[in-house]
């Protein structure tokens, strides 16, 4: 047998780590170059929600997700300023746990399976060539699609809540909830503003807040910020791009970025790091070409994608549109229909 040729995944977040944790497991050699360091907390709604917990659960996962202290999301609701829809149990529980804790986790797991994890290091070729995968996350992309966006997250106590996960649309953005372990709750927005607008946004706890008198300030109304927590984000595109486009090897929101409403980013990130397990292991292993490993794992992301990107879409599009406040809006929050499809459509 040849000797197993080296993978370099560039980036140390889900994707990354949970593909240099599959290819070890099949004893590819493996590098992962990470810019920063573990753990430290990243803006995310922190619920797994669709195929991704698949994923953990094949490669030996869950169980050290239960260990760090995970927890189930078993119901959910939507409200769009005043309005809300009625507390429903989600069609499959939501995995909850820290991005603190997950991304530590995660490394340790890698490192613990013999990979090779570069930490505070860097990757600064501009060639993500043969052998190389890039899994850095979103690409920057400041003003995309004629607006700003940018995301907040901070964990706090004290936020009542009616379900496990909430989502509360206004004219500004969106804001999530998310019931974490020991009663802390996880507060992530996201936001636009137009790019032509040079004032600078509004102070976060004020973002986060919105509208007096809407559920969402009631929520905040008490809340204890955990300011160590806090984190943002800014300049990406919520586009959808398709895998086949690429010439680079990508996973993860290195593809693309699925709009954080649908919840369904971090299970993409896994998804997409299973489906390329076999195909660079077939590479390592001298089985097929870099050009045949890449196109494959390219196929397979499209395949899953295409649907869940252009439904969510459309979902994202239904956050922010004016013809949604008032009854509109009501009825739609209230129709059983809609939030079935949806909710399957997107993952
Ligand atoms: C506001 C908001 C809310 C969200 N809420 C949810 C949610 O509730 N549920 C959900 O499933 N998803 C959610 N997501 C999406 C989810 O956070 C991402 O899809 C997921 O983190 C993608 O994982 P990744 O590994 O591709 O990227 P990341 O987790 O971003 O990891 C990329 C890594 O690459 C590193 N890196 C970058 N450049 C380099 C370089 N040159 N060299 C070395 N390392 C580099 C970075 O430091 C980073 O650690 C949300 C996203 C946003 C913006």
């Amino acid at each position: 047998m040849p000797t197993p040729k080296s993978i370099t995944i560039v980036g140390g977040g889900l994707a990354g780590l949970t593909l240099g944790i599959g290819l070890r497991q099949k004893g590819i050699p493996v590098t992962v170059w990470e810019a920063g360091h573990y753990p430290r907390h990243r803006v995310c709604g922190e619920f797994i929600s669709g195929r991704g917990q698949g994923v953990l659960d094949r490669i030996g996962l869950r169980e050290s997700f239960t260990q760090a202290g995970s927890a189930l999301a078993r119901t959910g609701a939507f409200y769009l300023g005043r309005s809300g829809s009625p507390v429903r149990p989600l069609p499959t529980p939501a995995l909850c746990l820290s991005r603190f804790a997950m991304d530590a986790l995660l490394a340790e797991r890698f490192r613990q399976a013999g990979g090779e994890l570069r930490e505070n290091a860097r990757w600064r070729e501009a060639d993500f060539g043969e052998g190389v995968v890039r899994a850095n996350g979103r690409r920057r992309q400041p003003g995309a699609d004629g607006c700003r966006w940018f995301g907040l997250k901070v964990h706090a106590r004290n936020v009542p809540l009616a379900a496990d996960l909430e989502m509360h649309g206004s004219q500004a953005g969106y804001v999530g909830f998310c019931r974490l372990a020991d009663g802390v709750v996880n507060v992530c927005g996201l936001f636009r503003q137009p790019a032509s607008r040079a004032d600078g946004p509004q102070p976060w706890r004020d973002l986060l807040r919105g509208q007096p008198g809407t559920p969402l300030s009631e929520r905040l109304a008490g809340a204890a910020f955990d300011e160590s927590s806090f984190c943002s984000v800014a300049g990406f595109s919520l586009r959808p791009h398709r895998a086949a486009a690429r010439t680079e090897c990508c996973i993860g929101d290195a593809l693309t970025m699925i709009p954080p409403v649908t919840g369904n980013g971090m299970s993409m990130a896994f998804e997409a790091a299973g489906m390329a397990i076999e195909p660079l292991a077939a590479y390592s292993r001298g089985a097929s070409s870099w050009s045949q490993a890449q196109q494959s794992a390219a196929a397979a992301c499209d395949c899953a994608f295409a649907r869940r990107l252009a439904w969510a879409r459309w979902l994202q599009w239904l956050m922010f549109t004016p013809l949604l406040r008032g009854w509109p809006g009501s009825m739609a929050l209230h129709s059983e229909l809609l939030w079935r499809t949806l909710f399957a459509w997107t993952r």
